[in-house]
């Protein structure tokens, strides 16, 4: 049975990720980094079903030591390092975090599998963001970097010397240059996520609008559970290699609006509206992936189309509000006035 391990396990991917190499017979452990709020941190992998199947182990991607003590007790055949600060929005407010997160975690975990146990193969979680002031119309493995964000600036170190170990150590390290992905499990921060929300809230009568930034930005939108099959698909190959996952298509935020709203027969139009408070410092204006080096190597494709994830997205944060406003969790001030 295989092992591996993944930073990052209860992010997004962290839970698709998990959920693909149990069904494929691995041994998975998680790097979980120590919080006061234990008890909901395994919130997603609870949702896809595979708490009680991972190995939660403590420690931080900030902290070499912990790394050091981890690979040495897992020993793992295969690192995916998926933990990051990676919402851009915040790496303006938190760069130093991001620097050292991002950009120095990744370094941290390959010099502890350098020191302990070389022979693992590593995946990077790289980001299209890296691509920024986009060089080209359609970004690929061969297209100059030019990122926009201290979080972009961050990810590009970190491929690089993904590269670098690769080159200098001849280790196994993998460069994943994954343009956006989303699903129910996508943070609430990220504007999918936001839009879908807002839909079921606004339906259900919880809210009467949703403020967003810039309309008019372009994402090239995957499923996550598509995108954790090339990183797994990376680490299978003979060779150590980078690749650019995307679907080919963009769609502006507006779009997304309307696409989200249209699956409960609103118009985005009556509720949706742009703050300028939203804008970032510098935009991202487009971003369109060319995956023809992960389909011909990997033989990698995307399955789900946008239409389908969005309407799951917006179906479960229907789910989620309806079981919240029917199920009212006990105050600490009414269990109180239980007790008393
Ligand atoms: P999430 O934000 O959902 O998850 C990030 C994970 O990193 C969480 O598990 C978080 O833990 C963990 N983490 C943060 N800081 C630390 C730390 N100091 N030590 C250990 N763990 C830490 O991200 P996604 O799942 O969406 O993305 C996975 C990776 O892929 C990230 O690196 C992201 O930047 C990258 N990426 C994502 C894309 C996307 O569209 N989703 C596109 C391209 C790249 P906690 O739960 O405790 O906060
Ligand atoms: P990113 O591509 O990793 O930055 O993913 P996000 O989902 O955070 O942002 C995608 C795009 O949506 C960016 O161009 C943002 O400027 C734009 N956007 C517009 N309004 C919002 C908003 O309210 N929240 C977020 N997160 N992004 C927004």
């Amino acid at each position: 049975m295989p092992t591996a391990l993944i930073t990052g396990i209860t992010g997004q991917d962290g839970a698709y990720l998990s959920k693909l190499l149990l069904d494929k017979g691995y041994e998975v452990y998680g790097l979980l980094r120590r919080s006061a709020s234990a008890d909901i941190i395994g919130e997603r992998l609870r949702w896809i079903g595979v708490l009680d199947q991972v190995k939660l182990i403590d420690g931080n991607l900030t902290d070499l030591s912990s790394l050091i003590r981890i690979v040495q007790t897992v020993k793992p055949d295969e690192v995916y390092n998926l933990a990051a600060q990676s919402f851009v929005a915040a790496s303006w407010q938190q760069p130093l975090l991001t620097a050292q997160v991002t950009g120095v975690g990744p370094v941290n975990i390959m010099e502890a599998l350098r020191i302990v146990r070389p022979e693992a193969r590593f995946y990077q979680a790289s980001s299209s963001e890296m691509f920024g002031k986009i060089q080209d119309k359609i970004q690929s493995e061969t297209t100059p970097f030019y990122p926009r964000s201290p979080y972009g600036a961050a990810k590009l170190y970190a491929h690089w010397m993904t590269i670098n170990y690769r080159e200098s150590f001849g280790m196994f390290a993998c460069s994943g240059i994954l343009f956006n992905h989303e699903s129910p499990l996508r943070g609430i921060e990220f504007v999918t996520r936001k839009i879908t929300d807002g839909v079921a809230r606004i339906k259900l009568g919880l809210a009467r609008e949703l403020t967003l930034g810039n309309l008019e930005a372009k994402r090239d939108w995957g499923h996550a559970r598509d995108y954790v099959q090339a990183m797994w698909l990376m680490l299978q190959q003979d060779k150590a290699d980078d690749y650019v996952v995307a679907t080919n298509r963009t769609t502006s935020i507006r779009e997304f609006c309307r696409m989200a709203f249209a699956h409960v027969g609103l118009d985005y139009h009556e509720f949706v509206r742009s703050s300028a408070d939203l804008m970032r410092p510098a935009e991202v204006d487009v971003l369109l992936g060319d995956a023809s080096k992960a389909r011909e190597h990997l033989g990698w494709t995307p399955k789900i189309p946008l239409e389908q994830t969005v309407g799951d997205m917006v179906e479960a944060d229907l789910a989620r509000h309806r079981a919240r406003t029917s199920v009212q969790m006990p105050t600490e001030a009414s269990l109180l006035h239980e007790l008393s």
